[in-house]
């Protein structure tokens, strides 16, 4: 091979092993180190500052600290064997490169950001007065032209921020799947791209998306952790809900979570509250409301703990001992027994009757799926297109009507995402499933007949 000639791929290669030196290894059986992030930090990365009128003037750094050095004891207490490891401990400026180098180094299984939201803020304005002024009435023309002073009062206003109205906590993971055109425009540094209105974790958008190397890790770790990270992050939703505290469910995004990509493992961001809401802010200020969240994602961590290990450990599990769901095989197809149901919701219908349509969300990757109804196979290993695949249910009243969804194949672009817009007679509804080979998706219909 001639000097100078060394071709690109290894290069990048090279210096990804120099960025990343665990990539590519297997996924770990075990749980065994978490890291936690208190996001931002020091006196050059603040991140949001309460800034509606009367508010406590909290930085987000501050919060994040509080938040993280309590979910860092809450988790050390109730998972001793597992390694806790913090990107941070006081207030000290962390560039995002040197959190996700933290992470990497520590061959971390888990990673948390801890963030606060805020958003653009109204502004208001008071009377608090009025003043005198001069003007001046003019009149005759040429050289007659003349200036007339006279006082007339007018209001002095005040002007202030308004307070947030939206609040809750949200759960954000990086995703490549169904957004990969969407990526694809990132990666190839259109920058008027943008995915979300608010909260912008600014410092965090630094990094250069034209770089070969970025371009790779993204698209790298993203499919690759995709599915866990949404997976914990449901249970931090759903754990969070169950304080009382609205939950605002678990998004995706490519702009302001650089550092979720570049950790090779699951990530996710919690968004813990609105920093420029008055609840919110003095929520993540008080002791009670940043342990409660530290105990609300630990639940959730311990649930998805006892998950994944259990998954890893079923084929070794089944050699050993019969399965404990033997009781009934011939009830259950054998698929919905072996794969749990992640995605799961819940919808409300009005009528026995309800048709589905069946379509891809998002990209056509050539998804395969069946529909299970009550057990029942409905639709054997159709291709998901934007053509509706359509079908009806009679559900059964006073029973747990469940529609499971089974990813047959993964198509190109992992999971498997169906949208099916189900009516009842009375409404429409866009329900977004998704599987994979190794967790299937539901939809419980609630039946709320008024006969
Ligand atoms: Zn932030």
């Amino acid at each position: 091979m001639p000097r100078n000639k060394v071709p690109v791929s290894l290069l990048i290669a090279a210096s990804l092993l120099l960025i990343f030196p665990v990539a590519f290894s297997q996924a770990p059986k075990k749980i065994k180190t978490i890291v936690v992030d208190a996001g931002h930090g020091g006196s050059k990365d603040p991140g949001a500052i309460g800034q509606y009128e009367n508010s406590l003037r909290s930085k987000e750094k501050d919060v994040t600290l509080a938040i993280a050095l309590k979910l860092v004891e809450e988790l050390r207490k109730q998972l001793p064997g597992v390694n806790i490891v913090p990107t941070r401990v006081t207030d000290i400026y962390q560039d995002p490169r040197e959190k996700a180098r933290i992470a990497n180094e520590a061959k971390g299984d888990l990673f948390l950001c801890i963030h606060a939201d805020s958003g653009p803020l109204k502004q208001g304005r008071r009377q608090i007065g009025t003043r005198m002024v001069t003007r001046y009435k003019v009149s005759g023309k040429g050289k007659k032209r003349k200036r007339t002073p006279y006082q007339v009062e007018e209001p002095v206003y005040e002007y202030f921020k308004l307070p947030l109205t939206r609040s809750g906590t949200s759960v954000w993971i990086f995703a490549a799947h169904k957004t990969s055109d969407k990526l694809k425009a990132i990666m190839d540094g259109d920058e008027g791209f943008e995915l979300e209105a608010n909260g912008v974790d600014s410092i965090e958008n630094s990094i250069d998306f034209s770089k070969p190397e970025n371009r790779i890790i993204a698209s790298i770790y993203a499919k690759r952790y995709q599915e866990r990270s949404d997976l914990l992050a449901t249970m931090v939703n759903d754990e969070v809900e169950t304080t009382g505290r609205q939950s605002l469910g678990v998004s995706q995004r490519q702009k302001g979570i650089w550092v979720l990509q570049a950790t090779n493992m699951p990530a996710i961001l919690i968004e813990t509250g609105f920093i420029n809401n008055p609840e919110d802010e003095r929520y993540l200020n008080s002791e009670k409301g940043q342990q409660e969240l530290a105990e609300a994602i630990t639940k959730a961590v311990k649930r998805y703990k006892e998950q994944v290990e259990s998954i890893n450990n079923k084929p070794t599990a089944n050699t050993n001992q019969p399965a404990v769901t033997s009781n009934n095989p011939a009830d259950v197809p054998d698929v919905l027994e072996k794969r749990p149901v992640k995605d799961s919701k819940v919808l409300e219908v009005k009528s026995n009757k309800v048709k589905i349509d069946l379509y891809d969300d998002g990209e056509i990757d050539n998804d395969i799926v069946s529909v299970y109804f009550n057990n029942t196979l409905l639709v054997d290993k159709r291709s998901l297109t934007a053509q509706a695949h359509s079908f009806t249910l009679n559900l059964v009243p006073g029973k747990t009507n469940e529609l499971i969804l089974v990813a047959e194949n993964l198509g190109s672009i992992p999971p498997n995402t169906a949208l099916m817009v189900i009516s009842d007679g009375t409404g429409r509804h866009e329900v977004r499933l998704s599987a994979d080979l190794k967790n299937n998706a539901s939809i419980r219909f609630e039946l709320k007949n008024n006969n």
